[in-house]
This record gives structure tokens, sequence and C-alpha cells, in this order.
């Protein structure tokens, strides 16, 4: 049949057209099991099943790596996180941005296609810890899936980006899901995970019908109330492992990034998030809490738990297992293993054995972790540091030696390569009257705290961030890319033995794979997180990627962090020889903010008191110490906005544009001393530049 229709089009260049049109319905399992052989596209998230984020294509390679340039740039007017891998299929490039839109753009030319809203009410941004974020889509036999941050999965109609299907993939009108993750395609299915144990939820993945959004199966990641009896075997094993009433919470353990696949095993792998609360002690006081903070397989024809294997015993520090998996056919130990890797939020870099969950290896790729000296060497089981689960700073901080930004595996070099960062730390003092509320994060921390570990994390040194080459059968660096900035972006390797990655400076760079050595740098103008990808069109390979600075990094704005780039999020296109012109918008504030004129109490006790509000409240979006990133930064606002703040946010007056209402949370009191924090903040800043009280 195939070799008819290839005799046909060579004869009919009219029938080639038609056979290209229809061409994306053929996007099936056998060519999903096969995308390793198709290097002209990019047609999943790690672009194969192994997710190993390399690409054969080698036009662009360490020779000519110089004659790389920029070939068209579209700019999409967000501020926010880009954080999305795009698919590349026949020409079309699939991507997501804020809000879970989804972008299909003219892979040549960068001319955008078609746009799709799926109308997210921005006001659930409160429910969402770490931006208004997505990874991206899937694709299979004509459509286009998105998960949205609304808790909805939505096929798309590949061509037109017309819905086919919607569907509600959690009960997010009552509880405060969201999905920020990619779905998975495996089996006719479409398995997706979620977000939301900061809040308290319970974690799940689902798999549906590709064709009709049918749910197929649901598989809990912790247990619900023992009273209502069990879903399984693994749930009643599990809450052995719970103390206290944990099913109240939720539990958390949300899978909230990506979702991998192994066909041959016909196993679908995927980690969990922290347990619900951050805190053993206020969840009971002991217990394994499982399965959080693991990573776990489940049988893709069934929902049912083939393994487990928990990196963080009864997490205390946010130790989200979620970074993402790749898989690899490695020789260890003189056989060949089928193995798993993840470089874990907590500090260590593991590979198991994928077939039955087995540790085969783990050690620390960064320095400086003081929650654990190790891991046992045979069964893999971190061995905590004395004291490390009491009030005390703990590195790393809940941002990850590693987080979700994805890792690339060279089968050429061997060698695994991530964004690493040492020396994060953060303070873990929980908050002894800590009862579960639905109406705001449910972390347990103490709030307000100013004990003697508050001044000491004041006094540490700043994180460090690199490009780490790492050896996953020695369990050794094999080079280190150290950058200006804690935060680097997701990687891509390439047969033209070079690495890419963006970082939040806006630099996006190339390695030598083989030595790390920098090869070539562009400025996107804004702060990457988000992985490049390559593909080829009529001979000509392409390098492009999403660049757009957020997430908890980029809005809570640490200056300890290093010059990062807040900006306007765009999409970057290069080909060798490309010379594109290109001049990224000015974003932010160059001048220092004008002298507030508003008359308020700024009284040192009320600004003080404002201080430690706007920390616990606002600084996760406005930033630290009043200085914002990407969102607005409240020191420039206008003295309407200023006199204005109860109706903002105690009303929700800008709920729409996604400053939700703070009612249920804060008293108007409260926000009288947040408003007096915000004045003599702007104050400070007008008075160091030289301006007047007017
Ligand atoms: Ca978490």
């Amino acid at each position: 049949m195939l070799k008819h229709s290839l005799i046909a089009c060579a004869i009919f260049p009219a029938l080639l057209l038609l056979a290209a049109s229809g061409r994306t319905a053929t996007l099936d399992d056998s060519k999903l099991r096969s995308t390793d052989q198709d290097t002209g596209n990019w047609l999943m998230y790690g672009r194969t099943y192994e997710d190993h984020r390399f690409s054969p294509l080698n036009q662009i390679n360490e020779q000519s790596i110089g004659k790389l340039g920029l070939t068209w740039s579209h700019e999409f007017g967000t501020t926010r996180g880009l954080e999305a891998t795009p698919l590349v299929e026949d020409g079309i490039i699939y991507a997501t941005g804020n809000w879970s839109v989804v972008y299909a753009i003219d892979a040549k030319t960068g001319k955008i296609r078609w746009t799709y809203d799926p109308k997210v009410p921005r006001a659930r941004a409160y429910f969402i810890c770490c931006d208004v974020v997505n990874r991206g889509v899937a694709l299979y036999r004509g459509k286009v899936y998105v998960g949205t941050l609304d808790g909805r999965l939505i096929a798309l109609d590949e061509r037109t980006g017309a819905p086919v299907w919607d569907v509600s993939t959690a009960d997010s009108s009552t509880k405060p899901y969201a999905i920020t993750g990619a779905p998975r395609i495996a089996k006719g299915m479409v398995v997706i995970g979620n977000a939301g144990a900061e809040y308290g939820v319970r974690g799940y993945i689902s798999a549906f019908d590709a064709q009709t959004g049918k749910m197929v199966w649901r598989f809990y990641t912790v247990p619900g109330d023992p009273s209502k009896g069990f879903e399984s075997k693994a749930m009643e094993i599990a809450a052995k492992t719970w103390s206290g009433e944990w099913w109240k919470v939720g539990g958390g353990g949300t899978a909230w990034e990506g979702i991998v696949y192994d066909p041959t095993l016909d196993l679908l792998y995927f980690g969990t998030g922290n347990p619900t609360a951050w805190y053993r002690s206020l969840r009971g006081g002991s217990g394994e809490s499982l399965y959080t903070a693991s990573i776990l397989a489940v049988r893709a024809a069934t929902g049912e738990l083939a393994w487990h294997f928990q990196t963080t015993p009864g997490d205390n520090w946010d130790f989200d297992s979620t970074q993402p998996l790749v898989q690899a056919d490695l020789s260890i130990g003189g056989r060949t293993r089928k193995v798993i890797m993840q470089a874990n939020k907590n500090g260590f870099f593991y590979v198991l054995d994928r077939a039955t969950g087995e540790f085969i290896s783990g050690k620390p790729f960064v320095s400086g972790i003081t929650w654990a000296t190790g891991l046992d060497p045979k069964t893999g089981r971190p061995v905590e540091t004395p004291d490390s689960a009491k009030p005390a700073i703990i590195s790393p901080a809940p941002d990850g030696a590693h987080n979700w930004n994805p890792m690339a595996f060279s089968p050429t070099t061997g060698l695994v390569y991530l964004p690493a960062k040492s020396g994060t730390q953060s303070l873990h003092v929980p908050d002894t009257n800590w009862k579960y509320n639905p109406d705001k994060n449910n972390l347990g921390r103490a709030p307000g705290y100013e004990g003697p570990l508050a001044a000491k994390l004041k006094s540490m040194p700043h994180p460090t961030g690199e490009l780490l080459a790492w050896n996953p059968v020695s369990q050794r660096a094999a080079w280190h890319a150290k950058y200006p900035v804690a935060v680097g972006g997701g990687v891509l390797a390439t047969a033209g033995n070079l690495v890419f990655q963006g970082r939040a400076d806006g630099v996006l760079a190339a390695y030598r794979a083989t030595d790390g050595k920098q090869l070539w740098t562009f400025d996107a103008g804004t702060g990457i997180m988000a992985p490049p990808v390559t593909y080829q069109i009529d001979g000509v390979q392409y390098v492009s990627v999403l660049a757009g600075w957020g997430g908890p990094d980029g809005l809570g704005n640490d200056p300890g962090w290093g010059p990062v780039k807040p900006g306007f999020g765009r999409m970057l296109t290069f080909t060798l020889g490309g010379n594109a012109a290109f001049k990224a918008p000015a974003f932010g504030h160059k001048d220092p903010p004008p002298m507030p004129s508003i008359t308020v109490n700024t009284s040192p006790q009320v600004v003080h008191q404002g201080e430690l509000l706007f920390d616990d409240n606002c600084a996760g979006c406005h930033g630290a110490k009043a200085v914002a990133g990407p969102l607005p930064d409240l020191r420039y606002a206008s003295t309407q906005t200023l006199e204005g703040i109860q109706a903002i946010v105690l009303g929700g007056a800008r709920a729409a544009r996604g400053m939700p209402s703070f009612q249920k949370i804060l008293t108007a009191e409260q926000v009288r001393a947040i408003q007096a924090y915000i004045v003599s903040r702007a104050r400070e800043g007008a008075k160091a530049a030289g301006r007047r009280n007017p």
C-alpha cells in the first residue's frame, strides 16, 4: 500500500499534496514507536519513547555551529514562564504558552496557523503553585492533546485547532487540581496526571480513550479514606505507611510532570510529588507516606501498580520525584540493563532497573546536600542526617538540585546532560498550629517566622548553576559548564556533538558534547526555561526554543539567583546562515520608582507587619522585597491602584487579570499593613534615586 502511494506521488505531484494533508492522521502507535527513524520531525515530548532528547541530525555540528543564526522569531506578547517542548510534525510546530493556550506555527516561517485558548478562569492562578505554565502537547492520529490549568484534557483537530472533545480530569470546581504537564500517548490512550499537592488534593494519573475522551482507568498515588475501602491492594499497602487523617487533607503525591512509556514492557513511568502537608510532624510524625516522592511503574493495559521506588521516604522538604525520567539500555557490571534514570530534586542521581524497579545505583550530583549523608548501597534508601526533619535550613531547597527542566541523554557519548543547582537553601519551620484550610496553600510552613534560622539563612552564600554532563554508569561527572545564574533550562543533545541549553539570563548556548566547551551563544532577550528541539525541512536543520521567564524562580525574583532576565515570551528558530533581524522589545522599569503621593500609616511596626505578610502572601508572585520580575512591580503602582488596594486584594477587582481575591486569607487591617510596606519600599527606591516627598 505504501509502495503504491509512493509511486503515485512521484508521478502526480497533485497527489503528493493530498497525501500530505492526510498524512497527519497516520501518526499511529507504530509510528510513535519508531520516531527515532523520523529525524525530520519531533513527534513526542522527549522525541522518542525513551525520552533521550537526542537528535541524530548533524548538519548543525561542532564545525558548522559558528554559522548558526536566527531564521525567524515570533512574539507571543506574554510575560510569564514558557516551559513547553514544541512538537513538530510535517512542517507545523505545536507549542503551548501561558494559560494552557495552544499555538500551531509554520515551522519554516514562524507564521501562526491557528491558536486555541481553553479560556482558563484567570483567578485560578491562586491555586497554581508555580506560574500559569504548560509543558506541551501530545500528537496522535490527527489530534493535538493538551491538559489545562483548570484540570481539563482537550483533544483538538490538528489542522484547524477546533476542539474534538473536552473532558474534566478532576473535580477542579471544588478542589485545587491543575494540569501543567504534557500528556503521553500509550496504546490508543492519552495518559495525564495533575498538580495541587501544595494545596491538598489526592494525586492520580488517568488514561482516556484518545478517540472519544472516555476514561479507561485511573491510578491513585495515595490512599483515600480507609473507611470507604481501597481501590487496590497497592492502596491498602500504602495506607499502612500513613499516620493521622491524611485523607481529609488529600494526601498529595501528585504526578505533575511527564509520564513516560516503554511499549515493550507495556509500563508507564512517572514521579510523584510531596505529601500534604510538607512536614512529617504535621502528618502524624511517622510513616513513609507511600506513594509520595516516588518513581512508579504502572501497567498501561490495566492501570495497576507494577513497582514503586520511593526516593524520599516520609518526605519533609518538598522533594517531589517528578523530574523527567529517561530510559536507556546501559552496560553495567558486564550486563545490559534496561534502566530508567532521574536526577532527583533531592540531589541524588538514580539508576533503576525499569522492568523491576530494582535500585542499581545512586550518587549525589551536586555539592552541599544537608538532609542526607548518602544512599544505602543495596536499597537506595537515603540515610537522613540527624535532626534534618526538625526546624532547619536544608539544601537542596524545594526548587531542587534539578527540577522539571528536561535532561538529555546522548547514546553517542553515553552521557546525561542536565541543569544542576548547588547550594540552594531553604528554611523549613513547621507551623505547629497548622490546620488544613481548603482556601489556601497547605505547606504547613510557619508564617512570619523571625527566629535565628531566618537571620542565618540571609547570611548564607548564593546558589550556583551549571550544565552538568553525568556518566550514569560510573555515577560521576564528566564535565561541568558553570553559568552566571543559578537556573538553567531544559537540554537538547544532537549527533553534531552538541548540547543546546538556554538559561535564566536569556542566553541560549551550544556546548561541545564531549568536553563542555561553549561554542556558540545567542541573547534571547528573556530568560529561557524550556528545552530546545531540532527538526529538518527540505534538507535544512532547524533548532527552535521557547523563551519566557517565570515559574517560582522567576516570580519570586530572589536577587541571589544572579542576573535573570524577565521579558516578553517568544519563540526563536535558528538555521545555518540564518540572519533574521531581532531586537527584544523593552520590558520592565528603566527608572527608579516614583515617590508615592498616597498618605498611609507607615509606622515601623505597621511596615514590619506588612513585610511579614507580604513575604507569606505576595512575594511568590510580586517578588522578594517587593521587587518584581515578570509580574507587576508594586512599587510602581499608581496612586489610584494603591488607594484601591482593598478592592483589588479583598474584592477581587482584578481577578479577570489573574490577581485573585484574598478575602478568605487576609483582613482589611492586614491589607493596610501590606499597603504600608509597598509604599515604604517605593519610597526607599525613590529616595535612593534622589527623589523627594511630593
Ligand atoms: Ca511540590
